[in-house]
């Protein structure tokens, strides 16, 4: 150890420390595997229509069918995905998952000709090069209509306000595709970049939705943010809608659109076929 310094300060060793990287590595490994093995899958979550309930759309969310541990939602692997850049490779399998299961939809039902398939995008995606050629090959090549697609985007990426974000977003709109900004009202709130990125759709996040009915605060934040969607033209859509109350509750306030565990849980494509199966058009 270094003279002067603590005993253990400068240990050459760290036992902790070599155990977390190494499990890093070898969790990275296994992401690498699970992709080359295919034993990821994405499940869609009906987004309705709040006034009729009403199918308009579904969320693509991904999940690990993973050999042992069984069923993995995104939060034990996209953080992961995400430091290792696995999210690039990831979420072009799931973009091109969701456009594939939409072009079936779409061929088989009537009934899912109008609707949207919601797509997350995390930051590190965005930040990706081949982005933007990525998603225009994807949707070239499964024939899907762009304005049927709806990436949605955090607002932490939107304040990261350089010129190359505005550029992204605007390639990303020429494509014809919509753009959600996803958990709005959890990140900083400047609301002028609002106006400056060509989004189209503001995702109230699940953490207003949850106290709607019970905290004044939360009620008071999720209509302020559907006067502000209202003001600037752009559509709502809440997150988490758990009780017949806070359905209620948001539609009084103006907010058309909602998911939630209250119309369907996040299921297989087969879910979402069989409804748009029963749909009259
Ligand atoms: P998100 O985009 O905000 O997705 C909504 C999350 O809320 C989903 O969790 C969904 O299952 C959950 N949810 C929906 N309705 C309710 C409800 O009524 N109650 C409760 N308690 N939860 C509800 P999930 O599937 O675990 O996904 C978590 C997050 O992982 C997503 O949050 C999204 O940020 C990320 N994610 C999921 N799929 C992808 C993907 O393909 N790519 C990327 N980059 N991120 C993804
Ligand atoms: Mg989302
Ligand atoms: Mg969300
Ligand atoms: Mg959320």
């Amino acid at each position: 150890a270094a003279k002067g310094a603590g005993r253990d300060r400068f240990a050459l060793f760290d036992p902790a420390m070599y155990a977390g990287i190494m499990r890093e590595a070898e969790e990275r490994a296994e992401v690498e595997r699970a992709l080359a093995r295919d034993e990821f899958l994405v499940h869609y979550q009906p987004i309705v229509d709040l006034p009729t309930s009403r199918l308009i759309g579904v969320e693509a969310l991904v999940r690990w069918e993973h050999p042992v541990r069984g069923l993995l939602g995104p939060n034990t692997f996209i953080p992961l995905a995400e430091s290792t850049g696995l999210i690039v490779p990831l979420g072009r399998w799931v973009l091109r998952q969701a456009c594939e299961q939409l072009a079936r939809w779409r061929d088989e039902f009537p009934a899912a000709a109008g609707i949207r398939v919601n797509i997350n995008l995390s930051a590190r995606q965005f930040q990706h090069e081949g982005l933007v050629e990525e998603v225009a090959g994807i949707l070239a090549e499964t024939g899907v209509d762009p304005r049927q697609i709806v990436l949605e985007i955090t607002e932490s990426l939107l304040m990261q306000d350089t010129d190359s974000t505005i550029e992204t977003l605007g390639r990303l709109k020429a494509l014809g595709v919509r753009l959600a900004i996803d958990d709005f009202g959890t990140g900083y709130s400047s609301l002028s970049y609002l106006k400056r990125f060509p989004v189209d759709i503001l995702k109230i996040d699940r953490s207003f939705v949850d106290g709607i009915t019970t905290e004044r605060g939360d009620a008071t934040l999720a209509e302020a943010v559907v006067q502000l969607g209202r003001a600037l033209q752009l559509q709502t859509v809440a997150e988490g809608i758990e009780t017949a109350e806070q359905w209620s509750t948001l539609q009084s306030l103006g907010c058309e659109f909602g998911q939630g565990y209250l119309f369907a849980r996040p299921g297989a494509a087969e879910a979402i076929s069989s409804i748009l199966g029963d749909a009259r058009v």
